[in-house]
């Protein structure tokens, strides 16, 4: 047996979570006050059935190697060794951390790789076109791009390659390091050709890797060095190592690319930080919450800009930071543009942002004819989802009235609109595997949660209300039918066992469920089957109007084509949604 199963076998979760929070039982599951985020209500779960936590504020989860981890802010490596120790598992010194040598020649590379690029840039001949691109184009100065440490790779495959083997570097490790790439076996050539280069630098001031700028017009227009050893794409941010004690005293601006740091920076504006090649992940904000709270997004103001700063709300409102945006002026592409213009009106345009809410209502508005009805439901489409996940009381009834005021409605039916966006809503629920967080919103995952925590005679009286085809979601479809089967063949339901015949994306899905938190409803054993009668009611509901809407498209061809058999068939099946439906109604 491996070490790691080894030490799970040994150490159970619940210990290792209880020496840093206080766990109190939950059903079968332990919940606490959540220790990655800030919160009042625990929403921290720990399942010692599943040996995982999840917390479901924050979307954290994992098994207890992760836990110290996050924890102890550590590698794998050494949360290992914690626990080994703790298990009492020996574990071997060379398994610690096998790969630290090959980390140690990765860093070395890189380093060697920025001061190279650097000197053929601004010392050599071959750098002339970098140059000219970076100050006459961008306008940058000497002193920043010695700042930023940038570079330049000429337009030739064989310029870093060669001379790093003839510094008796290995060609592998070249790879590794995301400076070279291998084209057969003996032809190593440079990854990076025509570009001028902006290097990833690390928090503690290490190269990583880069990401290049074509300046001949080459596709990709940036190319950025593939994740490696020391080079994790979703945790890194650009500008970090210069920007953090600005963004502790500040706050955080968020841009798109490389160069709206540099040119920001370049204008005095230093607490500017960009996600470089990537939609802004959790890991990124979690790295980011040691420094601040605060963050402004400022990025392109077409509609893929405004996607950006809709998905960063998500996240980063999930994690309780306060969220505004820098809204771009008219007749400007990108933070660059506008400091160009002048750096008062860019420091004018970032002092005044507005809450990401009112960013998301301003920027639908704007898209749609706001006087017609069309219009008006179609911005309605889009702003349901959004603000339908507000709890606040306070900001429900600003922006229902907000959006009210705007669009001419009453406040009554924004806020009804608001308080059932299921219901109001027939697009397909995003997928659940999209983000974590969504499972605490859909309904549909709700019920499912519930039904996992009903007892055989409940479930049985309730469960088979539903068809697997009332759920939009496949994922959560997949997992209804295994329950479904499941629970018809095993009286006990033994959820690691359940687990085990998912598929590998349903599984975690799955996990998040079964720690989904309903102890109080179930200290109310009534109101909790009439909560889940409820739900799954409105579920079967919204089910039968979908199903209503095929048949009656059918109803339709089968009358042009006068196949009255059919017509028949399809008319009883419609009277007899009908009635389910007037059924469900009374409930
Ligand atoms: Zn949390």
């Amino acid at each position: 047996m491996d070490a790691v199963s080894e030490i799970k076998q040994k150490l159970d979760i619940v210990d290792v979570v209880s020496k840093y929070v206080s766990l109190k039982k939950a059903g079968k599951n332990y919940k606490g006050v959540c220790p990655f985020h800030s919160e009042n209500t625990p929403s921290f779960m720990v399942s010692p059935e599943l040996q995982m936590f999840k917390c479901f504020g924050c979307g954290e989860s994992g098994d207890m190697f992760s836990f110290i981890q996050k924890i102890e802010g550590v590698e794998f490596m050494s949360a290992l060794e914690t626990l080994a120790e703790k298990a009492g598992v020996k574990v071997e010194k060379t398994v610690l951390d096998p790969d630290s040598q090959l980390k140690k020649q990765l860093f070395y590379i890189n380093d060697l790789a920025v001061k190279f690029y650097h000197l053929l840039l601004t010392q050599h001949e071959m750098g002339k076109p970098g140059m000219e691109y970076l100050k006459k184009k961008r306008g940058l100065t000497d002193e920043t791009i010695k700042k930023f440490m940038l570079g330049y790779a000429p337009d030739s495959s064989i310029v870093i390659t060669p001379f790093l083997i003839k510094r008796g570097l290995n060609k592998d490790d070249l790879v590794a390091a995301g400076v070279s790439t291998k084209k057969s076996a003996y032809d190593y050539i440079d990854k990076f050709r025509g570009r001028v280069l902006f290097p990833l630098i690390g928090i503690d001031g290490r190269t990583l890797g880069f990401t290049g700028r074509t300046i001949f017009d080459r596709d990709p227009k940036y190319l950025n060095t593939n994740e490696t050893l020391i080079f994790k794409k979703s945790s890194f941010l650009y500008g970090l190592d210069k920007a953090k004690l600005a963004i502790k005293k500040e706050g955080a601006v968020f841009v798109e690319g490389q160069m709206d740091v540099i040119s920001a920076h370049q204008a005095g504006i230093e607490n500017v930080i960009a996600s470089s090649g990537t939609s802004l992940t959790t890991e990124q904000l979690k790295v980011l919450s040691r420094y601040t709270k605060d963050i402004t997004f400022c990025f392109d103001s077409d509609t893929a800009g405004i996607a950006a700063v809709f998905r960063a709300v998500e996240l980063a409102e999930n994690m309780d930071f306060n969220v505004r945006a820098a809204v771009i002026p008219e007749g400007f592409k990108d933070i660059d543009e506008v400091i160009r213009k002048g750096v008062s009106v860019a420091r004018e345009m970032l002092e005044k942002s507005i809450p990401a809410y009112d960013f998301i209502l301003l920027s639908v508005i704007k898209r749609y004819n706001k006087t017609s009805p069309e219009g008006k439901k179609k911005i309605m489409d889009e702003l349901v989802p959004w603000f339908s996940k507000i709890n606040n009381k306070v900001l429900i009834d600003h922006y229902s009235k907000e959006i009210a005021k705007e669009l001419d409605l009453s406040t009554e039916t924004v806020i009804s609109m608001l308080a059932h966006p299921d219901t109001y809503q027939d697009q397909s629920v995003p997928d659940v595997q999209d983000s974590v967080f969504m499972s605490k919103q859909s309904l549909e995952s709700y019920i499912i949660s519930l039904l996992l925590k009903a007892d055989l005679d409940t479930f049985k009286e309730y469960a088979y209300k539903l068809k697997p085809e009332d759920f939009k979601n496949e994922t959560l479809k997949a997992i209804f039918t295994a329950i479904l089967q499941h629970r018809k063949v095993s009286k006990d339901f033994v959820p690691g066992q359940f687990s085990e015949s998912l598929e590998a994306s349903q599984k975690e899905v799955f996990s998040d469920l079964y720690m989904w938190d309903h102890s109080e409803l179930l200290n109310d054993q009534p109101y909790f089957v009439r909560e889940l009668s409820a739900m799954i009611n409105r579920v079967r509901k919204a089910g039968i109007a979908r199903e209503m809407v095929y048949l009656t498209e059918q109803i339709k061809l089968a009358e042009k084509e006068k196949a009255d058999k059919q017509l028949a068939k399809l008319t009883k099946e419609f009277e007899k949604l009908k009635d389910e439906r007037a059924l469900l109604e009374k409930a």
